[in-house]
């Protein structure tokens, strides 16, 4: 399960903060009330549009991780939120897809 790390922060800042460090966790998202052990699994490295680490947990009642994907990362895709909502700015903007292709 991925949630979102909700920090102001560039990939570039984030990488300097080494921010993944800093992340927490209050509860686990299967068991709010807690009682399941959740516990820091370590984290997992991303490597688009730069190498990153995302903070990972692992809750072992659930038998699921559970990582913190920085706001800066857009979920299930490769690239940058600002990359995304500029293709879509640019798709919105143009004629045609052909003609987007080529902005
Ligand atoms: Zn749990």
């Amino acid at each position: 399960m991925q949630l979102r790390y909700p920090i102001d922060l560039t990939i570039e800042e984030y990488n300097e903060q080494k921010a993944w460090e800093h992340a927490e966790l209050d509860h686990c998202p299967f068991h709010p009330e807690g009682g399941c052990d959740l516990a820091r699994h370590g984290t997992y490295p991303r490597k688009f549009p730069e190498y990153c680490l995302v903070p990972r947990w692992y809750c072992p009642s659930a038998h699921k991780t559970i990582s913190l994907l920085p706001d800066f990362l857009a979920s299930r895709f490769p690239g940058t939120l600002d990359e995304i909502e500029q293709a879509v700015n640019t798709a919105g903007s143009c004629k045609s897809q052909e003609e987007a292709a080529f902005v």
